[in-house]
């Protein structure tokens, strides 16, 4: 499985606790965007290490791809299938959208050029939260957009929600939840609300004019989702993501996997193993760059074999499976067992990891505390 990935970069308004790259449309414009994107896609197709590669996901990402003209979204697509035989299989192709642009008649644009899951950034369905967290849509602008991802023929829908924000207490975040759970997306993503360096959110809570809920409460918040959602047919198969039974994101299970992708524009991360790379988040940068054949790649490394062993441990933590000892020996040639040892054992003593002889996943409750868990393993 491999994944490609197009980062558009554009959004209205920045959210304050958002570090993502995003602009607005004044330094390039979202059609010198697309000859970039269209640029980087020809040469990027030329590296025989990636036309040996089965691509079987596409994914939008942004940023807010949605109010990146359709127009736009087809030209990609249009070009990808030609280079890549990634849409004759069956490919998932995922685009985010915010619910304030998106309406009836783009959705069905988007279906019709072969986009088959939507995904939506609710981020709450409750006024006073979307207002803290600065999003520009109303609760029911998401419920209509909902309704029109539908209309427009739908079958695999996202919903995007963050708990954790000051003022959301249980039951306010039952009422959200249940909501969800009412319109029935196939998929649905809890985030927990963290503060990253360099956002809004970060100034405000240095100034100690930001005070986040205890810790206790998030967890409350936390453990509520798991439990509703899973009592409502809901697979919690990732520490953030749930899914009804074969709707996973395919293309995030294939990151968890440490699969191949590639991620193409600005910012964007890509990963042929054993190479990674990045591009540069500067935007005009990127385009002068990749319009006049010149790299736009600022940090390449490549992992070894143990590193790459060890970041694949970390990732499949995150996930309901875990690793297999099995997986990891055909893998990297390293048995997890021997490799981290009293780690293991600690952690198996404390319930915090569980494990059936082969495969090795967290417990609920090291999900509840999985940095700590993950970082010993990193
Ligand atoms: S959260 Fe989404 S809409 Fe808000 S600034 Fe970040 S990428 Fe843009």
């Amino acid at each position: 499985m491999a994944g490609l990935y197009f980062h558009i970069p554009y959004c209205r308004r920045r959210c304050p606790y958002c570090s993502f790259v995003s602009f607005d449309a004044h330094q390039v414009s979202p059609y010198e965007y697309l000859s970039a994107l269209l640029a980087e896609l020809e040469t990027v197709s030329r590296i025989p290490e990636v036309c040996a590669i089965d691509w079987d996901t596409i994914y939008f990402g942004g940023g807010t791809p949605s109010i990146f003209p359709p127009g736009h979204i087809r030209a990609l697509m249009d070009r990808s299938s030609v280079l890549f035989p990634v849409l004759k299989s069956g490919a998932e192709v995922t685009l985010e959208a915010n619910p304030e642009s998106v309406d009836l008649e783009r959705l069905c644009i988007l279906r019709d050029i072969g986009v088959n899951r939507i995904s939506l950034g609710f981020q709450s369905l409750d006024d006073t939260g979307l207002a803290f967290l600065g999003r520009i849509h109303t609760a029911l602008d998401a419920l209509h957009a909902y309704e029109a991802a539908r209309k427009a023929g739908f079958a695999n829908i996202g919903v995007d929600l963050i708990y954790g924000w000051p003022g959301q207490d249980p039951e306010t975040w039952r009422r959200e939840l249940e909501e969800v759970i009412r319109l029935g997306p196939e998929h649905i993503s809890c985030y927990e609300l963290t503060i990253e360096d360099g956002t809004q959110f970060a100034h405000l809570l240095s100034c100690g004019d930001l005070v986040l809920p205890q810790e206790e409460t998030v967890l409350a918040l936390s453990d509520l989702a798991d439990s509703l959602l899973t009592e409502h047919g809901y697979e919690h198969y990732e520490i953030s993501n749930f899914a009804r039974p074969g709707f996973r994101s395919r293309h995030n299970m294939n990151y968890w996997s440490n699969g191949a992708y590639i991620g193409l524009g600005c910012a964007a991360v890509s990963c042929i193993p054993p190479l990674r790379r990045k591009n540069t988040a500067d935007l005009v940068f990127y385009r002068e760059a990749v319009c006049s054949f010149r790299s736009p790649v600022i940090f390449e490394e490549t992992l070894d074999n143990e590193a790459r062993f060890r970041e694949t441990v970390v990732l499949a933590l995150r996930t309901r499976e875990g690793f297999t000892r099995r997986g990891l020996l055909e893998r990297f040639g390293i048995d997890p067992v021997d490799y981290y040892g009293d780690v293991m054992d600690l952690f198996l003593r404390e319930g915090l990891i569980e494990s059936d002889g082969d495969a090795v996943y967290l417990t609920p409750q090291g999900r509840n505390i999985a940095n700590t868990v993950m970082a010993a393993f990193v």
